[in-house]
């Protein structure tokens, strides 16, 4: 059965050209359910008051993008880190969303089992604070091609290690992006792996095209490219999430083009999934 607007949510720098606000009415005008705040959102309206106006018009707060960075050089900077993720648990409490979706860190010159101990370090010291505050951190394993610059964490598996390394704490999850986990053999069984667990937590979808022309802003919207979405979206529902499928596609080519044909091109194709 293809899926309804009741399990769709959309990240605001999908359309990014919308402020906040706009980004409200025009998902709630447009039947969807949820919405996924951004950090960047907060610099011209306060986490609350986006908070309320989303819930007044019928969005569910899922999550706030994000938080992480946890490897440093230095252990002030890995302080730093960490004062900046409870700041980002703050915001994410304030705007009535139960997740922070944790982008992890790495940087060039170092190496990954270094950072992944940064990481893993990081996390536990925002696992008090997050529950206080009633968030969940939610690891985001990012696909290879950022290992040496974005996060060291870069497949399901190593997700779930490092949530089994925590304990498997109620107050730390893992966010499936299909953009970063797509092409990885053991991905089904990994899923099933973190559900079991109690930790897959979050789902993002978009797609894959190739040539991709940029590392950051070139991903698609679904049905695009290669990535088996059906397939994928069966897969976590069969392992028992019954969360929101969250759009997030950071894209030059559809920011630039009409933001309002754009976003029923996402319904559409949300739709045949
Ligand atoms: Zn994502």
């Amino acid at each position: 059965m293809n899926n309804t607007l009741e399990q769709l949510a959309i990240h605001t720098i999908t359309t990014r050209p919308w402020s906040a606000e706009e980004c409200i009415a025009k998902y709630s005008a447009a039947g969807i359910s949820g919405i996924t705040f951004w950090r960047y959102n907060f610099e011209t309206s306060s986490p609350e008051s986006l908070g309320r106006q989303a819930r007044e018009a019928g969005l569910e707060v899922v999550s706030l993008a994000r938080g992480g960075f946890f490897p440093a050089e230095t252990r002030l900077k890995r302080q730093e880190a960490i004062d900046d993720n409870f700041r980002a648990i703050d915001e994410a409490r304030a705007a009535g969303a139960p997740s922070l979706v944790l982008v992890c860190g790495a940087f060039s010159g170092q190496s990954l089992d270094e950072s992944r101990r940064h990481i893993h370090d990081g996390i536990a010291a925002c696992i008090e604070h997050a529950q206080q505050a009633g968030v969940i951190l939610a690891v985001e394993p990012l696909h290879p091609m950022y290992a040496e610059s974005r996060s060291a964490i870069n497949s399901m598996q190593q997700a779930n290690q490092l949530c089994e390394s925590l304990g498997n704490h109620p107050n730390v999850g893992i966010a499936c992006d299909v953009y970063h986990t797509w092409w990885d053999p053991s991905l089904e069984e990994e899923i099933s792996r973190a559900a079991k667990s109690g930790n897959l937590t979050a789902f993002h979808i978009c797609d894959w095209v190739t040539p991709t022309t940029d590392l950051l802003n070139d991903r698609a919207l679904m049905g695009e490219g290669c990535i088996e979405l059906k397939k994928l979206s069966t897969a976590v529902k069969a392992a028992g999430f019954s969360g929101y499928h969250e759009v997030e596609i950071f894209s030059n080519r559809w920011w630039k083009s009409d933001q309002d044909n754009y976003l029923s091109a996402i319904i559409a194709s949300f739709k045949k999934i």
